[in-house]
């Protein structure tokens, strides 16, 4: 057993609770191996994640290994460019399944031996029956089931039935090959399921080599087997087809038994999180793609601006559990910004800016002042930013006429520049025609350099600014939640679109951002000061930069959670 479980047992969720508990005792011969078995339909999303630190890190914790095995036995669906993104949504989360990358499609050969096996145990048979009349007679949660005309085919027939769907001989939903169980079973999952079907499509691995397919459940079980996984751990929908997980396993020739454990998916509210539903928002042009910022997917959080270890971490806190529930997204915001926090750098940005001229400040070049890159971090250093007698400052942080207690500029207040002076608003010009504040005119105390004042005077508001000589000019987009309900998934098929929130971005152009960012690396995240997380986005070009709100500064799960304690 590995150094972390040893001696700390208590704290183990269940599931590593009873694989510790399966060294302990010795099963599997002290062997932990699990596997991340994705269908590649679709880009993997924040649920997934779930499943993959859950699979990945116990074979790390327990001194195993785990497969990456793509479940690709529905042709009509899946798509190397799923493969692929899959591939990269894995590595980019911070695991590796070194050279175990498998596919239930290499199994075919096997899983038609297996199926063959079924049939001349007597357990399996072709049936003729229609999908619709296959649906009719498998009866319902509180009805038995109806057998089939087809159930009692002799062996032979059965065989070469069966080998004719393989050569092409019939076409799709004319025949399948039933495994054969109880149709009075109280689990519908045993009724007879279907364990192959004939599609006459080509499939992206196998090509026209197979035109008769394996059912999920039967592939699912088989490819577990093959590889010899310990501890097949899916998510609680499968509780249900456990009984025929081990039924197929318990009637064929196989030399291992995986033990299948189901765990709680993860729900997030404000999101959808089905595969289907994702991709209709992506086929009907909803957002710009899968890796669309407000996405609940791996490469839209990544283009966002989430670090690998915020997801991880999140999945350490939401836990294993047996019960569903919903996870609130603010406490996934909240384990983003606890490490953008110890990590982002620190800049100024004016994302809606308005121009103020320093009028008693020298008309020379302007001057050099330090700034912290990051508190959190010292060691991040400092860096010099330009001062000069124009510069940009938050629309918002000026207002005509302030309300009580507003420590931001108007005219006549003083407010701290952050590393700067202290300066002082004394007029305000305003465009003839729109009546808009185009211009503010102030003063500044040159004894407040670096934001003190000798005299001891006290400013409360301290406002961001970034000098208009020396600046970068930039598209910033926000972002926020991508749903105004809390359960959009709960409207009929494709109504939940009509929950989408129109606000969910907003485009600024012409944000002025301070000059260092001007060759900053895609991908790379900030702190903009008082504003939030922002990122570079991969549209970003040299000379027009864009970057992604990541997340505001705002923490209110961590409010609320702190009170609580
Ligand atoms: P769909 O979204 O169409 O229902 P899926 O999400 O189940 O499909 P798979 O590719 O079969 O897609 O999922 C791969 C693995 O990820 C499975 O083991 C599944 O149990 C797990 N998984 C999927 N969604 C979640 C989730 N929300 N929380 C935890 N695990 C999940
Ligand atoms: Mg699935």
């Amino acid at each position: 057993m590995s150094e972390l479980h040893d001696k700390n047992n208590e704290s183990l969720d269940f599931i590593r609770q009873k694989v510790a508990d399966d060294l302990k005792s010795g099963k599997n011969n002290g062997k932990v191996l699990t596997r991340f078995p994705p269908e590649p339909n679709g880009y993997l999303h924040i649920g997934h994640a779930k499943s993959i630190c859950l699979n990945f890190g116990v074979a790390r914790e327990f001194n195993g290994l785990c497969n990456l095995r793509f479940d690709d036995t529905n042709p009509t669906k899946e798509e190397q460019e799923y493969v692929d993104s899959i591939k990269d949504a894995v590595k980019w989360l911070g695991f590796d399944w070194g050279n175990r990358e498998f596919y239930a499609s290499d199994y075919f050969e096997k899983i038609y031996g297996f199926a063959i096996e079924l049939i001349k145990k007597g357990k399996a048979f072709v049936c003729d029956l229609t999908p619709d009349e296959i649906r009719k007679f498998r009866g319902t949660l509180t009805e038995g089931g109806k057998e089939s005309p087809f159930r009692n085919r002799s062996l032979e027939e059965n065989l070469r039935l069966f080998e004719e769907m393989r050569q092409g001989k019939y076409k799709d939903g004319e025949k399948v090959l039933r495994a054969k169980i109880d149709m009075n079973s109280g689990n519908i999952n045993m009724r007879d399921p279907v364990i192959y079907r004939i599609l006459h499509t080509p499939h992206n691995r196998t090509g026209n080599k197979w035109c008769i397919y394996p059912m999920y459940d039967f592939a699912h079980a088989l490819s577990d087997s093959i590889e010899g996984i310990t501890h097949s751990l899916c998510t609680l929908e499968f509780e249900d087809h456990r009984p025929l997980y081990n039924w197929i396993l318990e009637n064929l020739s196989v030399s291992s038994h995986p033990e299948q454990t189901e765990f709680a998916r993860l729900n997030m509210n404000y999101t959808v999180m089905s595969k289907r539903k994702l991709l209709f928002l992506v086929e009907k042009g909803l957002v710009s793609g899968w890796d669309d910022p407000r996405m609940p997917t791996i490469v839209g959080m990544r283009r966002r601006g989430y670090l690998p270890q915020s997801i991880r971490n999140f999945c350490d806190v939401i836990g294993i559990a047996k019960r569903e529930n919903v996870i609130d997204i603010e406490l996934l915001e909240h384990c983003l910004r606890e490490d953008l926090n110890k990590q982002a750098l620190r800049v100024m940005g004016v994302l809606r800016p308005i121009k103020v001229v320093i009028d008693n400040y020298p008309d020379n070049n302007g001057e050099e002042l330090e700034a912290i890159n990051n508190p959190e971090d010292l060691s991040a250093g400092t860096r010099k930013i330009k001062f000069s007698k124009v510069i940009y400052i938050e629309r918002d942080d000026f207002s005509e006429n302030p309300p009580k207690n507003y420590f931001r500029l108007s005219v006549g207040a003083e407010v701290r520049l952050r590393y700067a002076y202290f300066i002082k608003c004394v007029s305000i010009i305003k465009d003839d025609k729109t009546g808009e504040i185009v211009e503010l005119h102030c003063t500044y105390d040159p004894a407040t350099k670096g934001g003190n004042s000798p005299d001891g005077r006290k400013v409360k508001g301290t406002i961001h600014w970034v000098s208009s000589d020396n600046c970068v000019a930039a598209e910033v987009r926000l972002y926020d939640r991508l749903f105004t309900k809390e359960n959009p998934a709960e409207a009929k098929d494709e109504d939940f679109t009509s929950f989408l929130n129109d606000k969910s971005l907003e485009v600024i152009k012409n944000c002025k951002l301070e000059s260092s960012l001007k060759a900053a690396p895609k991908g790379a995240v900030f702190q903009f000061e008082r504003l939030g997380y922002f990122c570079v986005d991969p549209d970003s070009q040299p000379g027009s930069m864009v970057f992604n709100r990541t997340v505001t500064l705002k923490d209110t799960w961590g409010k609320i959670n702190q009170k609580q304690k």
